[in-house]
């Protein structure tokens, strides 16, 4: 039997082994996906331990994607990009691999949901607003998939700034005072902040600068419909929420250790969404 895990500290509110034992039934895979919690003073014995203990990789979370990044035996260049690590998977030499899989999750879901053509929305830019982890998948995951701009806007401008560094020509930074001057042209709109979490601030936000084409998309998922896309739907914009992500940034480790590529299929969506929502 294939063993797989979710590795974090706390660990009880993941739903990650939701996605993967759905996975498991549909394609009828003997295996298993187990929450694992460990205190960041074990996390590399739990590394060391893991082909005893019988694993073929897993998932990690917080507050362990750093020490992951650093305690892998090698890196894919977008984890190495990205500087942290959410999949780890033996490669066919045995090394211990480390992959971020946040940013080819949010691009395949914009896929899934706009169709191929997104990116040629508006002027080509993006604007992300905020600079925290996984802003900085998001911005790599925009510039692979070919987005001519990304404005980077933070509350905190030196974190925003620190982006820049992924690609200094395409990559800008700018306070959240500047945004009047990009909002206007760009064809994507991503919130990576918390703000508009449960029991966090809202976003505040002039949607009447964007243009008519303007996506909104928000990392945010509890709740699924954030304010800030409530408000967008009003305006007749495209809008995409952050659930999406959550379930295609799966997709990579699962076919790992599994073999199998899973689906992310409306199935998925409500058997997760019942769990996020209770009836
Ligand atoms: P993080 O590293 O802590 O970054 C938080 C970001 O939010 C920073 O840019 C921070 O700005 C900004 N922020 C926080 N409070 C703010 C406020 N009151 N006003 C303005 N900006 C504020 O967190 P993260 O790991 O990037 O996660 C951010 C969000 O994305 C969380 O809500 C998380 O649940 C969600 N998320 C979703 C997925 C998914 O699969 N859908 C995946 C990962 C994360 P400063 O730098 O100025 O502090």
């Amino acid at each position: 039997m294939i063993r797989a895990f979710v590795v974090g500290h706390p660990i009880a509110h993941s739903r990650s082994p939701l996605i993967h034992g759905h996975w498991l039934a549909e394609l009828g895979i003997k295996g298993s996906y187990e929450r694992v919690d460990v205190a960041p003073a074990h996390f590399a014995a739990f590394l060391t331990g893991l082909r005893e203990h019988g694993f073929s990789g897993g998932n990690v979370t917080i507050p362990h994607k750093e020490a992951a990044f650093a305690l892998a035996d090698r890196l894919t260049p977008r984890a190495r990009r990205i500087g942290a690590v959410n999949t780890l998977f033996f490669d066919e030499t045995g090394q211990l691999t480390g992959d971020n899989t946040d940013a080819p999750g949010f691009i395949a879901h914009l896929d899934q949901s706009l169709g191929l053509d997104w990116p040629r929305r508006g002027d080509g830019s993006a604007v992300v607003l905020g600079a925290g982890g996984a802003a900085r998948a998001i911005v790599v995951g925009l510039l692979d998939r070919g987005v001519a701009s990304v404005h980077v806007a933070n509350r905190t401008l030196t974190r925003a700034t620190s982006l820049v560094a992924l690609d200094s020509e395409r990559v800008s930074a700018l306070s959240w005072d500047g945004l009047d001057t990009v909002l206007p042209k760009a064809g994507l709109i991503v919130n990576t902040t918390s703000l508009g979490m449960a029991g966090h601030p809202s976003l505040d936000l002039d949607l009447r600068l964007l243009g008519a084409d303007a996506v909104v998309a928000d990392i945010v998922y509890v709740p699924l419909e954030t304010p800030l896309i409530a408000a967008a739907r009003t305006r007749g914009l495209a809008t995409v929420d952050g659930l999406g992500m959550l379930l295609h940034q799966a997709v990579p480790g699962f076919e790992r250790w599994f073999g199998r590529k899973p689906e992310v299929t409306p199935a998925l969506r409500t058997r997760i969404l019942s769990d996020l929502v209770p009836a």
